[in-house]
């Protein structure tokens, strides 16, 4: 019985041991001394990091907001400021803030937790801020379909502090609106101001 168990621990041992060979072999390539006190455990831990930044990749995004359940309510629903944190895909710098979203349903809506898992599910991989921005709308716009979404994020985005530009500070603010809030200007403005109170 234990088979199945055994196998994936160990393919997960040695995706460990790969990441962490692949690590060591990059600081000496950089030049470092690998054997220096402070880098003797960074490649396990860098490795570790990696297990929770690139967690999104074990979850299905539409899964997460699967168990829905009927409701009468056809109002505005907002959640705000979801905070989340995602490595760039050109860079692999970190980028993170805060993710916005409201709808309105049309008979189903999601646990409000279940919108935070949403956000962690696609952002904890190779990401850019926009494709975050459009892939919570689309899944939103797919599982539940509501009368309308959208999206509001948030960013700040290391690699454009650390090199390139280098302007600390910038912030990068990406949306994605999807149904009645295409067409209808008041309901993206009472979207807008509800999430700057
Ligand atoms: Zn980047």
């Amino acid at each position: 019985m234990a088979g199945l168990k055994d196998y994936v621990n160990k393919k997960v041992d040695t995706n460990r041991e790969q990441i962490e060979y692949h690590v060591k072999e990059i600081l000496k390539l950089v030049g470092e001394d690998v054997e220096r006190e402070g880098l003797l455990e960074t490649p396990a831990r860098v490795t570790r990091m990696y297990e929770e930044i690139f967690a999104g990749y074990e979850v299905d995004p539409r899964d997460v907001l699967g168990v829905t359940f009927d409701e009468r309510h056809e109002e505005l629903v907002i959640v705000k400021d979801i905070t989340y944190y995602s490595q760039c895909e050109h860079h692999m710098a970190p980028f993170f803030g805060k993710v916005h979203i409201g709808y309105i349903p049309s008979g189903k809506i999601a646990g409000l937790s279940k919108l935070a898992r949403l956000v962690e599910a696609v952002s904890r991989r190779l990401q850019v801020q926009e494709r975050i921005t459009s892939q919570i709308a689309d899944i939103m716009d797919e599982v539940l379909q509501p009368h309308g979404v959208m999206v509001v994020v948030e960013g700040e985005h290391l690699c454009m502090c650390a090199r390139g530009v280098k302007k600390p500070g910038s912030k990068t603010v990406t949306t994605a609106v999807r149904g009645t809030f295409r067409s209808d200007a008041a309901q993206r403005a009472e979207f807008l101001s509800l999430i700057k109170q």
